[in-house]
């Protein structure tokens, strides 16, 4: 089954302390799709500008994501955002935000996408995330992605979305930013009573935790000890966990749980380099290799 990915396709400048990458191949949507392309193929919606090089687009392409859905906006000015990291990694800055042809698009799908069973609504304004809900009738698994951006800005419009959607992922800061909540488990139960059964909650280097039905299932980090750019590392947990559930064509906690662990795998690779050049490198036998390691660190007899 192939999984519809919607969100935003940037220019990033990054600042970290081993060095800064300007314009790079960034946004929520890209790297969703990257790690999602491993398991399923990916149709991608997202609003460009004229800036964004055609070769961008045709790799993606050879990675199984198909790019039908990335509208040309003539004249435009694709979304970039700046961000820089402290050196331990634990915060980001972000500089500057200029949603540019992001900030208020045709969110309307191309036909043939109309059939998607399976969608991941990463990072993106709540309104456009609910208008592409709304043209899905045949959805099986639907989960977003938010950040504080939205949260603290668009509150309103993010519970509308949030009541209707299967699924949602959020790290810790933002899971406390929209209960209000300080206990991670309670604010995962506060949010699955305003709508989603499933609550994933991000908490970076320290792992993760799924509450679907009210059952909790939690996943350690995998640690690298090769840190170079954590940009992206939600997304691609995201995207990798619902590519994984995609393929399995079902719905199930165990394809969830399962989902998690893989998506955890492939964050654990995108932080090792800039953009998703790190995504580029490997190959699903990477990927296998390092589930397996991660689930002999985690097991005993
Ligand atoms: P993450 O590190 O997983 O939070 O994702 C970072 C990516 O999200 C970067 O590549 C940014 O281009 C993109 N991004 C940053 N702010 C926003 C926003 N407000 N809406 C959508 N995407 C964003």
């Amino acid at each position: 089954m192939s999984l519809l990915v919607v969100g935003s396709v940037a220019f990033d400048t990054i600042k970290t302390a081993q060095g800064t990458a300007e314009d790079v191949l960034g946004g929520s949507a890209t790297y969703c799709a990257y790690a999602a392309s491993f398991f399923a193929p990916v149709r991608l919606v997202s609003p460009v500008g004229e800036d964004m090089p055609a070769a961008h687009l045709e790799n993606m392409q050879k990675h199984n994501i198909d790019t039908a859905g990335i509208h040309v906006v003539k004249g435009g000015k694709t979304f970039r955002w700046v961000g820089s990291y402290s050196d331990d990694f634990l915060e980001r800055t972000t500089e500057r935000v200029d949603l540019n042809v992001f900030g208020d698009y045709d969110t309307t799908l191309p036909a043939e996408y109309l059939d998607s069973e399976y969608v991941f609504l990463a990072n993106g304004a709540p309104e456009a995330q609910k208008e592409v809900l709304e043209q899905l009738p045949n959805r099986k698994l639907a989960f977003l992605d938010t950040m504080n951006h939205w949260i603290a800005g668009s509150r309103g419009a993010l519970l509308d979305v949030i009541k209707i959607i299967d699924g949602i992922v959020l790290n810790d800061e933002e899971a406390r930013l929209l209960t209000g909540e300080k206990n991670l488990l309670t604010a995962a139960r506060k949010i699955a009573a305003m709508g989603p059964k499933t609550v994933v909650i991000k908490k970076g280097e320290h792992g993760s935790i799924l509450v679907s039905d009210g059952r909790p299932f939690v996943v350690p980090a995998r640690l690298t000890e090769t840190v170079n750019d954590p940009t992206g590392a939600g997304d691609c947990f995201g995207g990798g966990m619902m590519g994984y559930v995609a393929n399995t064509g079902g719905t199930s906690f165990d394809a969830l749980k399962a989902g998690i662990v893989y998506g955890t795998v492939i964050a654990s690779f995108c932080i090792e380099d800039f953009s998703v050049d790190r995504l580029r490198s490997i190959s699903l036998e990477d990927i296998d290799r390092r589930r397996r390691e991660l689930s002999s660190m985690i097991s005993w007899a």
